[in-house]
């Protein structure tokens, strides 16, 4: 089959690997539709560390069952020809952190498309436990972004937000899109965005931003106590600073960008303590794989003003520098066309 191979950090090439092959417990998915993120750009970067090369990346995606291994239980309800959306979790279930349910903290985390091969190609094999059969009105391209919705999700399940609660989020990228559509689903009274781009803030205003301005500090001039809930998804030491400093009192602060390993930020631990701030990450997908289908197939996601551009496998690296420029919303490869 067809694929997009990164054979080591900066050489990528678009050629034929052996079709995969159901082991026992898996199916093989045909791929309709594989998004691409910061995540893809940091594997072909070589700054990733838990890649092993040479990877298929592509771990954002939907497609059509097309064979079944052994052993697969019936109950999934999974045949030939099921349309499905795929959890890239492959956790481990034996580790102490899986033992007490969180198992994106799994000892030995692994992700398809991050850790095995994954969905830039033409057929992926994958667990039957981690296929979401998908409503008939949900096309592949839409339930490719299931995958970066359930992390928003997981983001929210961390936060816990209240009704009512005011939102900043910094960073306009397709997840703080996500987050702000969610937070409003969720019951946000009102949710300012930050980001340097016009256009993103211009898409962040038609989800529905109560504000938008390219700078913090300007949105935190306007809100004088701050706001209940701040998150920050750019991954920036600066933004995240700037986030903490527009917390209320009693407020929390969500790190959910992806910072350098070596970043550090300055917090005023006074302020942590005084202020009773609460602080608190949120790493990919956890129990929220099911909700994100849900959230999809009602609508809660504008997947049309989400979804930008869609390109042949052989654009793999176009799409890549499309990423790293911050071009367009979410950019999608189509390996089958
Ligand atoms: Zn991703
Ligand atoms: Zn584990």
């Amino acid at each position: 089959m067809r694929a997009a191979i990164i054979e080591r950090p900066g050489e990528i090439r678009i050629g034929t690997v052996p079709d995969p092959e159901p082991g026992p417990g898996e199916v093989v998915v045909r791929v309709g539709a594989c998004g691409i993120c910061g995540t893809d750009l940091r594997i072909a970067d070589g700054e990733f560390p838990p890649t092993p090369y040479p990877i298929v990346p592509g771990h954002e995606f939907a497609g059509e069952v097309v064979a079944l291994g052994a052993g697969v239980p019936e109950t999934t309800g999974l045949r030939e020809g099921s349309r499905v959306a795929v959890d890239p979790s492959l956790f481990c279930g034996r580790c102490e952190f899986c033992k007490l349910g969180r198992g994106n903290l799994c000892s030995n985390w692994n992700a398809i498309g991050d850790t095995v091969n994954g969905a830039f190609a033409e057929y992926v094999a994958v667990p039957a436990a981690n296929a979401y059969p998908l409503p008939g009105h949900v096309s592949y391209r839409e339930a490719a972004l299931i995958e970066p919705v359930s992390c928003a999700v997981h983001g929210i399940h961390r936060l816990l937000p209240r009704l009512g609660d005011s939102f900043l989020i910094v960073g306009a990228g397709t997840m703080g899109l996500l987050l702000l559509q969610l937070a409003l689903r969720g019951g946000a009274s009102r949710v300012a965005v930050a980001d340097l781009n016009p256009h993103r803030l211009e898409l962040a205003t038609r989800l529905g931003a109560s504000e938008t301005a390219r700078d913090v500090r300007e949105l935190r001039e306007r809100e004088p106590l701050g706001f209940d809930c701040a998150i920050d998804a750019t991954g920036a030491a600066r933004a995240i600073e700037q986030a903490f400093d527009a917390v209320r009192r009693g407020g929390k602060l969500m790190v959910f960008g992806v910072a350098p390993r070596e970043a550090r930020v300055s917090l005023s631990p006074f302020r942590i303590y005084n202020d009773e701030i609460t602080v608190l990450g949120s790493m990919a997908v956890l129990h929220s794989f099911g909700p994100a289908v849900d959230l999809v197939a009602s609508g809660a996601i504008d997947t049309g003003l989400m979804l930008t551009e869609a390109l042949p496998l052989e654009g793999f690296p176009r799409a890549l520098e499309m990423v790293r420029h911050g071009e367009g919303v979410k950019t999608q490869v189509l390996p089958n066309g």
